[in-house]
C-alpha cells in the first residue's frame, strides 16, 4: 500500500489519508483543523491529481474528520463517498454548521477565503454519498480488479466507523476514531480480530494511561457529585463540551440523574447544534441498533435554548447547568462567552469532559491555579479563577493499552500511527517496536510505501 498523511500540521487536526492499493486510489476522511482557520485549517489535497479517487471513505462526523469533504469531493466529482448510516444523516447537519461558522468566521477573523464551500457543493455531495451497513464487505470492481471495503462499528461516536480493506495481496484494517467501551447510548467497537498485512492505528491517548480508579462510569459518578454539591450551594454548573456525540450523552446522564434525584431539578441549557442533533441521533436510533436514543430527553430534562447574545461577565439568566459547545472553550464559542460570567464567582463549577488541548483556553484555564487572573483575550476581559474547575476522563478514545492490545492480535507486518501528539506517536513506537512489525510515523505529504 502507498500512504500519504495530507494533514500538513501532523498531530491531530486536519485527517485525511491518501492510500493506493491494488491501483485503487481513495482517501480516508477530509477533516478542518480545529485550532486553525481558513485556508490554514485544510488538509493539503494538492498532492492527490484531480478526479483520480476511485472512491472516498468518511469515518466519522467530528469536523476533524469531516470539515473539507464537500472540497475533496468537488475536486473528485466520481468517486462514491461511502460511510455508514448514521454519519449519512449527521454530516448533513455538521456541514451546513460549517458553512454558517466559516461565515461568521469570515468577517470576525477577517478571512475573505470564507466560507470554502457554499451550499451548493453540499447538493453536490450528497448524491455521491453510499451509506453502508456495518460488516456487510462492498466489492468495488476497476480494470477486471476488485477490492473489498467493510465498515465496523467503532463505538467513538453516533455513526462512528473502522474499516477493513481486502485487496487481491493484502488486508489493512483502519482503525478511525475508536472505543472499545460502551457509553450510555452507544455500544463499543465491534472490529474483527483476524490477522491484517497493515493496521492504521489511532494513537489520541498514548502519553497517559486510564488511571484505574477513574473508569468511565467511576468518572461520571464524581462529575455528579460535583453538580450536586455545585447546585446544592446555589451555584451553576458550566459543561464545555462537543456538540456532536458528547452532548446527547451527558443529557441521558443527567436526565438519568434528575430520575434518581441525585442532583437537584434546575434548568439545562443547551448550545442550538448540540439539540439540533439530538434530533438526528434520535432518526438515527430508530433506524439502526447501534444507538440507543430518544429525543423524548430534551423535554425531560427541560432543556432550554442558550440567550441568543451572550455579553462577557453579564450575569447568568438563571442558575442551571449550561450543556455548550466547545468542548475545549475555544475563543468565541458559547463556552467561552458563557466562562466570562461564570468563573469570578466562587459557588460555580466549570467541569471539562474531554481532552483539552494546552494551546486553547480550556486547556489553559485548567493550567490556572485558584485566585489568578484569568484573561479571555478575544473578548477583553478578565476574571479571577473563583469557580471550582474539574477535569473528567469521558474521552471517545481508546485507551492506548486497549490498542496496543488490538495490535498484538491483528499481527501486522507494518502498523502506521495516526490521529496522535507527536509525544502519543513515541509511546507507540517504542511499545509496539517488540511485536516486529515496521513501525510508520508518517511525515506529513510524504509517500511510504508498505
Ligand atoms: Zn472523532
Ligand atoms: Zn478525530
Amino acid at each position: 500500500m502507498k500512504f500519504i498523511d495530507l494533514n500538513p500540521h501532523g498531530g491531530i487536526g486536519a485527517n485525511c489519508s491518501f492510500c493506493e492499493v491494488d491501483g485503487f486510489r481513495f482517501a480516508i476522511d477530509s477533516g478542518l483543523h480545529p485550532k486553525f482557520a481558513g485556508r490554514e485549517s485544510l488538509p493539503d489535497h494538492s498532492v492527490v491529481e484531480r478526479n483520480s479517487l476511485d472512491f472516498i471513505i468518511l469515518t466519522h462526523c467530528h469536523l476533524d474528520h469531516l470539515g473539507s469533504l464537500p472540497l475533496l469531493s468537488r475536486e473528485h466529482p466520481d468517486a462514491p463517498v461511502l460511510l455508514s448510516y448514521g454519519s449519512s444523516v449527521l454530516s448533513r447537519r455538521m456541514l451546513s454548521n460549517s458553512i454558517s461558522v466559516m461565515r461568521r468566521q469570515r468577517s470576525e477573523l477577517n478571512l475573505p477565503e470564507l466560507p470554502l464551500y457554499g451550499r451548493g457543493d453540499l447538493s453536490s455531495l450528497y448524491p455521491r454519498m453510499k451509506p453502508l451497513s456495518t460488516d456487510e464487505p462492498l466489492a468495488v470492481e476497476k480494470d477486471g480488479r476488485s477490492i473489498e471495503i467493510t465498515l465496523h462499528h467503532a463505538g467513538h461516536v453516533a455513526g462512528a466507523v473502522s474499516v477493513t480493506v481486502q485487496a487481491s495481496k493484502e488486508r489493512i484494517f483502519f482503525t478511525g476514531d475508536i472505543l472499545f467501551n460502551d457509553q450510555r447510548t452507544l455500544g463499543g467497537a465491534r472490529v474483527p480480530l483476524s490477522e491484517v498485512d497493515v493496521l492504521v492505528t489511532e494513537t489520541t491517548r498514548g502519553q497517559a494511561s486510564r488511571d484505574p480508579s477513574r473508569l468511565r462510569e467511576a468518572e461520571i459518578v464524581s462529575l455528579l457529585e460535583v453538580v450536586r454539591k455545585t447546585l446544592s450551594k446555589g451555584g451553576s454548573v458550566l459543561l464545555p463540551i462537543f456538540a456532536l456525540g458528547r452532548m446527547q450523552e451527558m443529557l441521558v446522564i443527567l436526565d438519568d440523574a434528575f430520575r434518581r434525584k441525585a442532583i437537584q431539578k434546575v434548568p439545562v441549557f443547551c448550545s442550538g447544534l448540540g439539540m439540533d442533533l439530538v434530533n438526528h441521533f434520535h432518526e438515527i436510533s430508530q433506524n439502526s441498533k447501534e444507538l440507543r436514543f430518544n429525543r423524548k430527553v430534551l423535554k425531560s430534562v427541560g432543556a432550554r435554548p442558550l440567550p441568543r447574545k451572550l455579553i462577557p461577565g453579564r450575569s447568568l439568566p438563571m442558575q442551571g447547568i449550561y450543556l455548550v459547545s466547545s468542548g475545549m472553550m475555544v475563543e468565541n464559542t458559547p463556552s467561552y462567552m458563557l466562562a466570562t460570567s461564570m468563573l469570578g464567582e466562587a459557588r460555580n463549577s466549570i467541569l471539562f469532559v474531554g481532552y483539552c488541548d494546552p494551546s486553547t483556553p480550556g486547556g489553559k484555564l485548567l493550567e490556572t491555579k485558584p485566585d489568578e487572573p484569568f484573561e479571555f483575550k478575544e473578548v477583553d476581559w478578565v476574571e479571577p479563577v473563583r469557580a471550582k474547575i474539574h477535569q473528567f476522563d469521558l474521552s471517545g478514545h481508546a485507551d492506548r493499552e486497549e490498542l496496543v492490545a488490538l495490535a498484538e492480535k491483528l499481527s501486522p507486518k507494518t502498523i502506521i500511527l495516526h490521529h496522535g501528539d507527536p509525544d502519543s506517536r513515541d509511546w507507540f513506537s517504542s511499545t509496539l517496536s517488540p511485536l516486529g512489525a515496521k513501525i510508520i510515523d508518517p511525515e506529513p505529504l510524504v509517500t511510504y510505501e508498505t
